[in-house]
């Protein structure tokens, strides 16, 4: 019998840590939560992360450094929005709006995380970029467990746990 790898449509369960290469600053990280898991090879994960631990067994570690495209993509700057303050009216009646601060949008076509880069009496400078766009990541993983996913999982296009129990 030949041990399974990671490839598409298996299930893996691994733990993970997130580092900018630039400073060694620790953006994410599985250590002390239940391992991440994932079904491979339907975009659940940035591309990278998934191509550089294909092939990889149970029990292996693998380090590996992303650039941007193979991670969160590029900083687009027509994603950084003035708004008016006064729609924050109500939010401002009940919380203090700060620098750096992150919420979330109701926009047509879903909800849209951001974070507020400038505040002036005006208006709301909104960065709608995922924080991490732009930046090369560096991520240390170890394989916990792998299997074959399910008829189920394949066709729904997601993991149903690490033991592949979970409904939805
Ligand atoms: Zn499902």
């Amino acid at each position: 019998m030949t041990e399974l790898e990671v490839s598409e449509n298996t299930v893996a369960s691994v733990h993970y840590t997130g580092t900018l290469p630039e400073n060694g600053e620790i953006f994410d990280s599985s250590e002390g939560r239940e391992p991440l898991t994932f079904l491979v090879g339907h975009k659940q994960m940035i591309p990278g992360f998934e191509e550089e631990i294909l092939g990889a067994k149970v029990g292996e570690k693998r380090e590996f450094t992303l650039s941007a495209e193979r991670a969160y993509g590029d900083r687009d700057e027509a994603g950084v929005l003035q708004i008016p303050r006064e729609q924050f009216a109500q939010l401002e009646s009940e919380a203090k709006l700060t620098e750096g601060l992150q919420l979330v949008a109701q926009m047509p076509h879903g909800p849209s995380p951001f974070t507020i880069v400038h505040l002036s009496d005006e208006y709301i400078t909104a960065d709608f970029n995922h924080t991490l766009a732009g930046k090369s990541l560096t991520f240390a993983v170890e394989i916990i467990d792998l299997r074959k996913a399910s008829d189920e999982e394949v066709s729904h296009g997601h993991a149903h746990g690490r033991d592949g129990s979970e409904q939805h």
